[in-house]
């Protein structure tokens, strides 16, 4: 053949796209585990176990404000005190395995995983699921959506 680049050129105009478009029409299969979120932030308890179990070891525990972790410090008490500080995980998601063994180990079912796959980012910061208060809102509106 004196010009196969070319042959393999004109054959692939009448042939089925070997990739689908996604996201929508991507649909994952049974068991998908997809990825770990804090879903809860106000159960969680800063225990670390966690972080512990993680095999990949890409947990860490973050220091946020308790308006941010959604635990009310403002009661009883502590009425009109100043927020304390917490420490709740954040998820590098750039190391991380997706196996769910965060979500086994969490006794207090703070975390789960939610079924998105697009992951992809082009940095490594972007791959870290930090809990700002606008990253848990935004973490928990994709977790409803991929829950429907
Ligand atoms: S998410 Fe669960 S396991 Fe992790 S620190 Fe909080 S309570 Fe502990
Ligand atoms: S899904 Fe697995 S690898 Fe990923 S953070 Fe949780 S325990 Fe670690």
């Amino acid at each position: 053949m004196r010009y196969p680049m070319l042959r393999e050129v004109l054959s692939s105009l009448v042939r089925r796209p070997a990739t689908v478009v996604g996201p929508a029409k991507v649909r994952m299969p049974e068991g998908f585990r997809g990825s770990p979120y804090l879903a809860v932030p106000s159960a969680c308890t800063s225990c670390g176990l966690c972080a512990r179990d993680c095999p990949s070891v890409c947990i860490t525990l973050e220091a946020v404000a308790d308006e941010v972790s959604g635990r009310q410090a403002s009661v009883g008490s502590d009425a009109g005190a100043t927020p304390r500080i917490r420490k709740l995980p954040v998820f590098h998601l750039d190391e991380c395995a997706f196996c769910g063994q965060c979500q086994d180990s969490c006794a207090r079912k703070a975390i789960r995983m939610h079924g998105t796959w697009d992951e992809a980012a082009w940095t490594r910061e972007a791959m870290v699921r930090k809990p700002s208060a606008g990253a848990l809102a935004k973490q928990v509106e994709v977790a409803r959506k991929s829950d429907r």
